[in-house]
């Protein structure tokens, strides 16, 4: 397959769900993910998100959108080995609100984490 033909054919709509963030992760890397295991990958999250502090801190939105990007993918990874289906779990922990107090609009106490 010849560049343009990966460009033109594997390029996702502008949009992506976390199940297609999870599919697309695990087709690219699950081999590597598997063998690095969770504490390796877990160690990749931690220095992402290292750089993104930094990106916020004085990088360009462009970079800041690209240190974003790699966090969410090195959290998809991890989800991947754990077999956690991350939209699944994000809609039982927050998708009937907050869950601390309930509400789709947190009432919580400032100091508290919800
Ligand atoms: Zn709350």
């Amino acid at each position: 397959m010849n560049k343009n033909e990966t460009d033109s054919e594997s390029t996702l709509s502008s949009s992506m769900t976390l199940s297609e963030l999870q599919l697309l992760i695990e087709t690219m890397y699950s081999s590597k993910d598997e063998a690095r295991g969770i504490d390796g990958t877990f160690m990749w999250l931690m220095e992402e998100i290292g750089e993104l502090a930094a990106a916020l801190r004085e990088g360009t939105k462009e970079e800041q959108a690209a240190e974003f990007a790699d966090v969410f993918a090195w959290l998809a990874t991890i989800a991947n080995v754990a077999k956690i289906d991350l939209s699944d779990a994000l809609h039982k922990k927050y998708g009937k609100g907050c869950p601390g107090c309930g509400q789709f609009v947190c009432t919580c106490d400032l100091s508290t984490k919800p």
